[in-house]
C-alpha cells in the first residue's frame, strides 16, 4: 500500500531525549523551554524577525486576521484547502473570491483590483503547493489600495523567493506543522512577520488577551506544547535532507510522466522549491477519476487535493471562478514522501501515463 503522503518520524531515542528533559523539569506547555527554542531555531532556519509556534496552521491564520483588526471584506482564493476560507468565516469577515492563474495555480493578482470595493480590507493570499504566489504583484495593489497581506503558508516550509524565505513577504505569514506536512511537530503552526508590534499583538493573542494580571485584547488559546515542541527539535535538523530526498522522487515522477502531454507543477524562476507535492491534472475528471480507482485498486491511495473549489462549499458559496472550479476537478496529487523507491514511482506512473494528461 502507497498513501499520498507519509509522516516522517524521527528516531525513537531522539525523541526520548527530549522527554527526559521535560520530566526534569516538570514544565509541559504554556511558552516553556523547548517552545522557546524551537521558535528561536526555526527564526534561525529560515531567516524571520518574529515567528510564534501555535496549536495549528488553522488558528494561526485566525489569530493573524484577529491581530490585523481585521473584519470585513478579505480577497482570497478558491483554490486552497478549506482551512483558509473557515478561518475568515470564524473571524467573522467575508471572503471575497478571485479566481487562479492558471500557471502557478495562486490567486491571479490580475483579477484583484477589480474586486477590491469600499469594504475591501485585505488579500488573504495562498503559495499552493509552496509555488509562491505574484508577491510583487499582490504588493504593490495592497500599497495602492492601503490593503493589508496575509500569506497562508502552510505549503511552503523551506521555500525561498530570491534567495529569501517567501515568509519574508506581505504583512504576515501563517505557516501548518500539521504531520502531513514537509516539516511537522504533529499539530502545530507558526504566525511570521517582522513588524515587532504585531508580533507583540500575536503573543497576547496566542494566550487569552493577557499577560499575568495585563489584560489587552480578545485573546484565543493558540499554544503549543512542550511535546510538540519537542518533535519540531527533533525533525527540523532533517529538513534539508527531507527536501532533498522528495527532490529525487519528484525528479522521478517528471521524467517518468514527462511523456504524457502531463501538465505538473513548473517550478518558476528564482524558486527555491520545498518539493512538498505532486499534483498532476488530468484531461477531464472523469480520466481523473478513473486513474483514480485504477490505481486505488493497485493499493495506490491519492488525494483531491483541492476539491471542491473554496466558492462551491455546502457552507458557503461565494461567486464563480471558473479556472479552479475546473482545475480542481481535474487535480489529482499522487504520492509523496521520504522513503518512496524508484519501483514504486515507476508503479504509480506506468498507471498514470496509460491516461491522457493533459494542459489546464
Ligand atoms: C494544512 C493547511 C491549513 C491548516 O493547517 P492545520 O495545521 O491543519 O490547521 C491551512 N491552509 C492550507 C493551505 C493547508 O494546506
Amino acid at each position: 500500500m502507497i498513501n499520498v503522503t507519509k509522516t516522517y518520524l524521527p528516531p525513537i531515542e531522539e525523541y526520548y531525549d527530549y522527554l527526559k528533559k521535560i520530566w526534569e523539569h516538570g514544565w509541559v506547555t504554556n511558552n516553556g523551554p523547548l517552545v522557546q527554542e524551537l521558535e528561536q531555531k526555526l527564526k534561525d532556519y529560515l531567516g524571520v524577525k518574529h515567528l510564534i509556534f501555535c496549536s495549528n496552521g488553522t488558528i494561526a491564520l485566525q489569530i493573524a486576521i484577529k491581530a490585523l483588526g481585521l473584519k470585513r471584506e478579505i480577497i482570497t482564493t478558491p483554490f486552497s484547502y478549506v482551512a483558509t476560507v473557515n478561518s475568515i468565516l470564524w473571524e467573522n469577515c467575508t471572503p471575497v473570491f478571485v479566481d487562479i492563474d492558471p500557471n502557478t495555480l495562486c490567486i491571479d493578482a490580475n483579477k484583484i483590483e477589480e474586486a477590491i470595493t469600499e469594504n475591501t480590507e485585505a488579500i488573504l493570499a495562498v503559495h499552493v503547493y509552496g509555488i509562491p504566489c505574484d508577491v510583487k504583484g499582490i504588493g504593490s495593489i495592497a500599497a495602492k489600495q492601503k490593503l493589508k497581506v496575509i500569506y497562508d503558508g502552510a505549503h511552503a516550509f523551506g521555500v525561498k523567493l530570491n534567495g529569501t524565505s517567501v515568509f519574508n513577504f506581505g504583512d504576515v505569514s501563517t505557516c501548518s506543522f500539521h504531520a502531513t506536512k514537509l516539516f511537522h511537530t504533529v499539530e502545530g503552526g507558526a504566525i511570521i512577520t517582522n513588524d515587532d508590534e504585531l508580533a507583540q499583538k500575536i503573543i497576547h493573542h496566542r494566550q487569552f488577551g493577557h499577560s499575568g494580571d495585563d489584560y489587552f485584547c480578545l485573546g484565543v488559546n493558540g499554544k503549543n506544547s512542550e511535546m510538540h515542541a519537542a518533535m519540531g527539535l527533533c525533525n527540523l535538523p532533517k529538513v534539508d535532507w527531507l527536501i532533498k530526498k522528495r527532490k529525487e522522487i519528484f525528479m522521478w515522477y517528471t521524467r517518468l510522466l514527462a511523456g504524457s502531454r502531463n501538465k505538473t507543477l513548473e517550478i518558476p524562476a528564482g524558486v527555491e522549491y520545498n518539493y512538498a507535492y505532486f499534483p498532476a491534472i488530468f484531461s477531464s475528471e472523469r480520466e481523473m477519476l478513473a486513474m483514480r480507482k485504477e490505481l486505488e485498486n493497485d493499493g495506490v491511495f491519492t488525494r483531491r487535493y483541492f476539491f471542491p473549489s473554496l466558492n462551491s462549499l455546502p457552507h458557503y458559496k461565494g461567486s464563480t471562478c471558473p479556472v479552479s472550479e475546473d482545475v480542481s476537478r481535474r487535480v489529482l496529487s499522487l504520492p509523496l514522501s521520504h522513503d518512496l523507491t524508484y519501483e514504486e514511482v515507476e508503479r504509480i506512473c506506468s498507471s498514470v501515463t496509460s491516461q491522457v494528461l493533459t494542459n489546464v
